[in-house]
């Protein structure tokens, strides 16, 4: 059975993809290729990772601002592969919990394991300085320990700077420099572990500090696909809505 992890790395611009050079040496080796994608609008985290996981735009989920914090009422790539008896898991911000997996309560929800739940096993945040390099480790943990079929990491800290100080800072650029680490130190394990991975991210960042609007700095993000016999040639449009249904390609599932 195939199975997926997707990085989901919250806030990185396409303007500072260029950073993450170990990305650029699996392309340049034929490992991986990279798309570019303009977000869906508004260009917001969560009505984005709605778009994202679900395929449907901001528009049609109604997940338009990011003070709605209902569960999402789409199939989810996680609301699928629970009814094809897969597993799911995530390491993420408290949002995708409440999207996927209900009300989130931070006595309680840390730590989620019930495949019952959309998100069988799970790692949820709160704090958006919460450590990106912990979330590596904890995804690696339920990924020796559970061995999903689907697992969204989810980091936080590259949005997070990029409000303090801008997406054209060097603080913001730094930070994503950092992650590249993380990127390298893990991702050759996962692929050893028989996992495929996409790594993307939901929305930029302007110069002042924001996102939400139809900037280029705001909406334009990456998509790196990581397979060693992928069918998309480079020449492939892609949209922020297409990301779904890569996923179920990839895991092939219909
Ligand atoms: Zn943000």
């Amino acid at each position: 059975m195939k199975k997926l992890i997707m990085i989901l790395i919250d806030g990185l611009g396409n303007h500072v993809s260029d950073k993450l050079g170990y990305l650029k040496a699996l392309e340049e080796d034929g490992k991986a290729v990279k798309f570019t994608l303009m977000s869906e609008l508004p260009s917001l985290s969560r009505p984005l990772y709605e778009t994202i996981l679900t395929g449907k735009t901001p528009i049609q989920s109604g997940i338009v601002n990011n003070k709605i914090s209902r569960l999402s009422k789409e199939e989810s790539i996680f609301s699928l592969l629970k009814e094809k008896g897969m597993t799911t898991a995530a390491v993420a911000y408290h949002w995708i919990h409440e999207l996927y997996n209900g009300p989130f309560d931070m006595m309680r929800d840390i730590e989620v394991q019930d495949l019952n739940k959309n998100i069988n096993y799970g790692r949820f945040y709160w704090d958006d300085v919460y450590p990106d390099s912990h979330l590596f480790s904890l995804a690696n943990k339920l990924i020796m320990d559970k061995n999903p079929n689907f697992l969204l990491l989810h980091t936080m800290n590259i949005d997070d700077v990029g409000h303090k100080f801008g997406g054209l800072s060097k603080e913001y650029e730094n930070k994503t420099y950092e992650l590249g680490f993380y990127l390298s130190y893990f991702i050759p394990q996962w692929r050893d572990k028989g996992y495929e991975i996409i790594v993307t991210s939901d929305h930029g960042m302007n110069e002042n500090g924001n996102h939400g609007g139809y900037s280029k700095l705001e909406r334009e993000v990456p998509l790196w696909i990581l397979r060693d016999n992928y069918k998309y040639c480079e020449n492939t449009r892609f949209k922020q809505t297409d990301i779904k249904k890569l996923c179920c390609d990839i895991l092939e599932i219909d």
